[in-house]
């Protein structure tokens, strides 16, 4: 617990001033090194360059990509596809059309 005035304030800090590991040590805005724990491969914290930024090679954004992919109805392909489709059923509609038409002027329906 840390005493302000009359107000004690919160559980004290893990890393506090006697902590003696690695520390991110990165300019602050107020100009003076950040005093937060740095995470060991990189040196820094989470807060200035410590942490994950995401798939670097494409093998790993490969594998983010697919596993963010619910069902995968709006990927391109998908829509290639069912652009195509819809295509084809337009197209034969318009001749069955044509062919209803040749039938009724030729008298065979009405
Ligand atoms: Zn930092």
């Amino acid at each position: 617990m840390i005493a302000k005035g009359n107000v004690r304030i919160g559980l004290e800090w893990r890393f506090g001033p006697e902590w003696p590991g690695q520390r991110c040590g990165a300019k602050t805005r107020s100009g003076s090194p950040c005093q937060r724990p740095a995470n060991k491969q990189k040196g820094r914290c989470r807060l200035h360059g410590g942490a994950s930024t995401g798939p670097k090679t494409n093998e790993g954004k490969a594998i983010i990509a697919k596993s963010n992919i619910k069902h995968g109805r709006y990927t391109k392909d998908k829509l290639a596809q069912r652009k195509k489709e819809a295509m084809i059923a337009k197209e034969l509609w318009a001749r069955r059309k044509m062919i209803e038409l040749r039938l009724h002027y030729a008298g065979i329906i009405d």
